[in-house]
């Protein structure tokens, strides 16, 4: 993995760190020794949104040796209002979310390691996706994901710092080894379509900054070792003016920190489909090991349509259907709301 071979990257730009941290390192809680720290670890972040931007461009000036970056989406012009890290060029151009951030990434902090990961994370990818990170951070916008990460973590003993945020609320949990977990907060997976999403309640950027700078900050605190890492859950609404710190029982009986049963984990699935949060699209995720050469498939497409090639997908639009495929046979259905339906063009186009 990346994590191992960046050594030298770090050790070359040591000589820079005192002038670029110093007004970190005048902080008497962090100090050189956690600058030192900060420059040894290594996170993963997942989900590049609102929270991932702002939590990875923290993390990156903070001097975080070595950061990997995973989602799976690509950047649109509705995500500019709160994702930080993009500009309209980058929606203009598709660019994938994972590799956009990594160039800004890097042109903010050329001495950080970066691992852009262009994936979506599910039960076949999450532990080599967590693999090697001293922590992770939850940038995501929903609680399947948050329910598997909460499994992973618990099962490799890896911290990891949940995240949240809707219309002007906000919320935020450092899930530490040995709990309480994730699903000592909240017992079980509220059902798809229970709870407002960021398309249909809107979502503020001041309150996603807040809860992304509160979980940057506890990041760099479990990474520096310090002893004032939060305890308890933290609950803002932003305009209802009120700031809530929660504390968060371990529940004996849980199955995930109380039993260490970890049954999301091992669920293989097949072809699946995942509604993307604030976009008329719909995912279509084909069985774990698939790949598709997309030069190959660029060919036989542009007998039907117009193709679009990136080095990481091609894009295609017959005026009937539009989509964007990955070499590893994603795909996501433009203009589309209907799973079964995104499925069929699927099938029609890209064969299940
Ligand atoms: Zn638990």
């Amino acid at each position: 993995m990346w994590f191992h071979s960046c050594r030298s990257a770090v050790a070359a730009e040591r000589a820079d760190t005192v002038d670029r941290y110093a007004r970190q390192t005048a902080f008497e809680k962090i100090g050189r020794t956690g600058q030192e720290k900060l420059l040894q670890s290594r996170v993963t972040i997942l989900g590049l949104g609102a929270l991932g931007t702002v939590i990875a461009e923290s993390l990156c000036r903070a001097g975080v040796g070595r950061i990997r970056l995973v989602d799976r989406d690509l950047v649109e012009l509705s995500n500019l209002q709160r994702q930080v890290l993009y500009t309209e060029e980058d929606a203009r151009r598709e660019s994938p979310k994972a590799v956009a951030a990594a160039e800004h990434l890097a042109e903010i902090n050329s001495t950080v390691a970066l691992e852009p990961l262009i994936a979506d994370v599910n039960a076949a990818n999450i532990e080599e996706c967590i693999a090697g990170a001293d922590l992770v951070l939850d940038g995501s916008d929903n609680f399947e994901l948050r329910f598997l990460l909460n499994e992973a973590c618990c099962k490799h003993t890896i911290p990891w710092i949940y995240g949240g945020a809707i219309a002007a609320s906000g919320s935020s949990m450092n899930i530490l080894p040995g709990g309480p977990c994730f699903r000592c907060l909240s017992p079980e997976m509220p059902a798809a379509g229970s709870y407002p999403t960021c398309s249909s309640a809107g979502v503020l950027n001041m309150v996603t900054g807040i809860v992304a700078c509160f979980e940057a900050a506890e990041a760099v605190k479990i990474l520096t070792g310090s002893p004032d890492v939060s305890r308890q859950y933290l609950s803002i609404d932003l305009w209802g003016n009120s700031v809530d710190y929660i504390t968060v029982q371990k529940n004996p009986e849980c199955p995930v920190c109380g039993k260490g049963e970890y049954g999301l984990l091992g669920k293989l699935s097949g072809a699946h489909t995942v509604s993307l949060c604030g976009q008329d699209a719909i995912q279509v995720i084909p069985g774990a090991g698939t790949k598709i050469d997309l030069e190959e498939f660029a060919a036989k497409l542009e007998k039907t349509g117009a193709v679009r090639r990136s080095p990481f997908m091609l894009t295609f639009n017959d005026g009937k259907a539009s989509f964007n495929l990955f070499s590893d046979g994603r795909a996501i259905i433009r203009q589309m709301q209907d799973p079964g339906a995104a499925k069929s063009i699927y099938a029609e186009y890209i064969g299940l």
